[in-house]
């Protein structure tokens, strides 16, 4: 494979180090930032696992010096990210859940979405966002690669056990005709075959039809410093003149985008198949103010490694000096990104004995992989309450300190990020 060919073919990457463009190409990668080597911060292990040997990965970000594309460098195989017992389960967290439901109305409404009309939502984990469409009427099939397809199978959401592909989609238009409106929300900068899945894409939409992506937005990971969103399976921390290039190279415009709260700070952005179509005020606005920002500016990502490296001395020092006074923090949460965070830190048990997840979790049992710190139910949080613990899930800490206090916990809550501070009550 050439990857400086013309062709998209370059969008379907082999495993193992890449050294060129995921977008465009070109060979021309600058260092942002290098969080060493990493384990797959969603294989959790079971007691067994701790005995054996661990496969870690490279864990390196880079900037694509031609189209401005924010992406890292390795590319771990997604059968071993994406196990068949991966644990995360969208319609568990309470705030996610309803942002997702929410979409799937939304977008009924705004493309005027009603019975006869099918959509296939790739990626679609428990089958949440499809319970939206499936309240304004839609027809709805999933497609999700995990065994969490049985959970939406056995709610009644339609869902297909496989990774998206051409000839899936090609299966799909055969039994159930094309569809309305295609959605990724929180996969698309997860895959690495994104030509396969922009080709199939195609195939599966009608004339005029409209794919709608949701991914982590590059411009809140550089403001709020969210070095811990970048994990393997991340491979790609878009901003919106990359997605732009991408999708022209398959035949779409990118003709509007939302800022949404997700995940820390998430872009909605909508294509609709065919070139050169109008856009909207809003994607007019919104690249001014990457411009503005320096999202296109090599200075910016230095400052952004600045900030990260101060933020992971200020947590050391911190989880340090309570671990000396004889009271260590445990986490509270323990989303992917808590991964990134306490290996590129190195919190190991000993600075931080445990994680608390609420007793729902697929994870309590299990081990944080690297550094090897238990996951248990949060009751223990509340017969301990200890002196400080740290919100790993920061990025949705209001309402889940809301709820802790609420149930009786009175320790001092640790912000890891964007800079480390300590919430008092
Ligand atoms: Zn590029």
């Amino acid at each position: 494979m050439n990857p400086n060919s013309q062709s998209t073919m370059h969008h379907n990457l082999p495993n193992g180090p890449i050294d060129y463009c995921q977008i465009c190409a070109s060979r021309e990668l600058e260092q942002i930032i290098n969080l060493g080597h990493q384990p797959p911060c969603d294989s959790l292990l079971t007691p067994e696992q701790l005995k054996q040997s661990e496969n870690i990965y490279p864990l390196n970000l880079v900037r694509c010096g031609g189209c401005g594309l924010v992406q890292i460098d390795y590319v771990v195989p997604p059968e071993i990210l994406f196990h068949p017992d991966y644990p995360y389960r969208s319609g568990i967290t309470a705030t996610l859940a309803s942002n997702l439901q929410g979409t799937g109305e939304h977008l009924a409404a705004k493309y005027n979405l009603g019975p006869g009309s099918l959509a296939v939502d790739i990626g679609s984990n428990d089958g949440t966002l499809l319970k939206g469409f499936r309240n304004k009427g839609l027809n709805v099939l999933g497609v999700e690669a995990t065994n969490i397809s049985r959970i939406a199978n056995q709610d009644g959401i339609e869902t297909l056990q496989a990774f998206f592909s051409e000839t899936i989609a090609e299966k799909i238009v055969g039994k159930y005709g094309q569809a309305s409106v295609v959605t990724a929300a929180n996969m698309f900068a997860h895959v690495p075959n994104l030509g396969q899945l922009l080709r199939g894409v195609t195939r599966l939409l009608v004339d005029g039809g409209t794919f709608v992506t949701e991914s982590h937005y590059l411009l809140d990971l550089l403001e709020t410093a969210q070095y811990d969103s970048i994990y393997q399976e991340h491979l790609k921390y878009y901003a919106l003149k990359p997605l732009q290039r991408l999708f022209d190279d398959f035949g779409f415009t990118v003709v509007d985008v939302d800022r949404i709260p997700n995940y820390g700070g998430s872009i909605r952005v909508y294509a609709t198949k065919g070139k050169g179509l109008p856009v909207s005020d809003g994607l007019t606005d919104l690249l001014r103010e990457e411009e503005r920002a320096g999202v296109y500016d090599a200075a910016r990502y230095d400052a952004f490694r600045e900030t990260v490296l101060q933020s992971k001395l200020d947590l050391q020092a911190l989880l340090l000096k309570l671990r000396r006074e004889g009271r260590p923090a445990p986490g509270i949460g323990c989303p992917g990104r808590s991964s990134t965070l306490l290996n590129y830190c190195n919190i190991d048990p000993d600075l931080m004995p445990y994680i608390a997840e609420q007793s729902s979790s697929l994870k309590l049992g299990l081990y944080l992989p690297g550094k090897h710190i238990p996951i248990v139910d949060e009751q223990r949080l509340f017969d301990e309450q200890p002196d400080y613990a740290v919100m790993l899930s920061w990025h949705y800490a209001e309402p889940i300190i809301a709820k802790l206090r609420e149930r009786g916990l009175r320790s001092k809550i640790i912000m890891p990020l964007p800079r480390v501070h300590v919430i008092e009550d």
